[in-house]
């Protein structure tokens, strides 16, 4: 073997353990101009004499991208989703907001007459309870991130139906997963229900911590609820469930 070959030889095999390296990270596709060493063309578009490789990878894609900038992504695809019936009567669709610097979440039903006309969540009547329900144990909106398990309004605020339910469970998943948030706080039976996956009412899941995948989740009454039945009882247990809320984010 002359010295030339011996070149080629250390270069093919250099080649195959950069390809073995990328393989191992997660690389999945190769595409070349020029297939070295053969004078042949590759799946590109090129001719040109240098072996110019582009890479292609899901993983490393993924890997690269931010939980911040995957979260815009998937609130880009949810105000544009058309999955089920309720986006033939909304007028916005609501993904939520907040500025989740405590890493609280909040998850109520569907947005409401005035959500859906300025695509917020808990903007109404609701909306100002909430605020006033938050601030009676020191937090604000900047510290939680609020969301519904239906992202368009059902009409006349009916609860969402099972079929919209499962249409749109995959975002609020989507959006847990990517929050990460330390404990969640269910506003109302369908949201308890839905992510406790039961069909006890929230008269009885209330007033405890439950567990959704290992994260802390406590049911509480829908401020809807309680400006519909704004009883000194009721607000009572929405106060011992808030009292709750403030002690476990001053232990964790
Ligand atoms: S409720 Fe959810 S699944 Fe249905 S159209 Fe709106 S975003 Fe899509």
């Amino acid at each position: 073997m002359d010295r030339s070959q011996e070149k080629i030889k250390e270069l093919l095999y250099d080649f195959r353990r950069y390809f073995d390296q990328l393989k191992e990270e997660g690389v999945e596709y190769a595409e070349t101009t020029h297939l070295p060493g053969t004078g042949e063309r590759g799946t590109g578009s090129g001719g040109h004499s240098s072996a110019a490789v582009r890479l292609r990878s899901s993983r490393k894609q993924e890997g690269v991208l931010s939980s911040g900038e995957r979260f815009r992504a998937l609130v880009e695809t949810i105000l544009k989703c058309k999955k089920c019936g309720l986006a033939s009567t909304r007028k916005c669709v609501v993904p939520g907001e907040g500025g989740n610097k405590r890493r609280v979440l909040f998850v109520g039903e569907g947005p409401g007459a005035e959500e859906d006309r300025l695509g917020r969540p808990f903007v109404g009547r609701s909306g100002q309870l909430l605020d006033k329900i938050l601030a009676s144990i020191s937090l604000s909106r900047q510290d939680i991130y609020i969301t519904n398990i239906v992202k368009c309004r059902p009409p006349g605020n009916r609860d969402p139906q099972a079929d919209e339910v499962i249409a749109c469970w995959p975002y609020l998943e989507e959006q847990i997963k990517l929050l990460k948030p330390r404990v969640i706080v269910t506003l109302g039976s369908p949201a308890a229900k839905t992510l406790l996956n039961t069909n006890t009412g929230i008269g009885m899941l209330r007033g405890r911590f439950h567990d959704y995948q290992g994260t802390p989740l406590l049911p509480t009454y829908h401020p809807a609820y309680l400006l519909r039945s704004y009883t000194l009882e009721n607000r009572k247990k929405v106060w011992e469930d808030m009292k709750m809320l403030r002690e476990f984010l001053d232990e964790d």
